[in-house]
């Protein structure tokens, strides 16, 4: 029996790095899958990979109109949704004195603004209750120097997962939050060797995370296997954030 037969899921952010890999996971497992980014380039890729079982809306989660459209995709074409993973999201170096009003809104626009009408849009779709994975980051509640507005931004998420689980468990939807520490995906593309040493020197386990490993937590979470817990945060990071 896989584990999310016959379940219809949304992973925005499902053209890259960890969103794709949860897509490529959740179809293995029986799921529909809708994904949402913005490079029609990207998502042609993934589907190549994920195959029947998955569709593609192009748009950004910061537009209204696009989001509209990839819920109003969702309800003509499968009439529910069982499952959401919020995924999109962005990281840009921006130490205290170079922070600027443009560099803030651009994060907490993705990470934070979209994120809140993403789940919200959804929640519509979920009447038959469901899980909501939210992506979160170690950043969130580490100090990481120059991601400052990000880690705010990722702190925000764990925020709404912890209200949310208050507001929809009547609902029979669950929420819960995974925090990856650095997991090597195109988000590292730009980040040096020499950087990438002294994350790897940080790490317990020696080495940055693959997409798969937070992948294989999603599954877990999405799925009933984790049918009593909602409100939790799950740390995929080597146990970097332990020390
Ligand atoms: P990628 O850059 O590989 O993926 C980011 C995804 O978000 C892409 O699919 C991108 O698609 C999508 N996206 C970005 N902006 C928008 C937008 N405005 N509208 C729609 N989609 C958008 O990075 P990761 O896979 O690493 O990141 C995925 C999530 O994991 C993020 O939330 C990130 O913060 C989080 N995370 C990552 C960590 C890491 O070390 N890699 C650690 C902790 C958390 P497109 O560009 O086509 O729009």
């Amino acid at each position: 029996m896989q584990k999310l037969q016959g379940k219809v899921a949304v992973i925005t952010g499902g053209n890259s790095g960890i969103g794709f890999a949860i897509a490529q996971r959740f179809v293995s497992e029986g799921a529909y899958v809708f994904i949402m980014g913005r490079r029609q380039a990207q998502l042609d890729e993934a589907l190549s990979v994920l195959g029947e079982n998955a569709e593609a809306v192009q748009g950004d989660v910061t537009k209204p109109d696009d989001l509209a459209r990839l819920f109003e995709t969702v309800k003509t074409r499968k009439g529910r949704l069982d499952i959401l993973v919020p995924n999109s999201g962005i990281s840009e170096y921006a130490p205290l004195e170079a922070i600027s009003a443009e560099h803030f809104d651009h994060i907490f626009g993705i990470n934070v603004r979209a994120t809140l009408f993403t789940v919200q849009a959804a929640v519509e779709l979920m009447s038959e209750g469901g899980s909501i994975v939210m992506i979160g980051s170690i950043a969130g509640f580490i100090g990481t120097a120059g991601y400052g507005v990000y880690g705010a931004s990722k702190a925000a998420v764990r925020s709404y997962s912890r209200t949310w689980t208050r507001e929809l468990s009547g609902k029979g939807i669950r929420v819960n939050t995974l925090s990856p520490g650095p997991i090597d995906t195109p988000m590292f593309d730009d980040v040096s060797d020499e950087v990438r040493k002294t994350l790897t020197a940080l790490i317990p386990l020696g080495r940055l995370g693959k997409p798969e490993e937070v992948a294989a937590a999603a599954l877990f979470l999405a799925s009933d296997e984790s049918s009593y817990i909602t409100g939790a945060e799950l740390c995929i990071d080597g146990g970097m954030s332990q020390v």
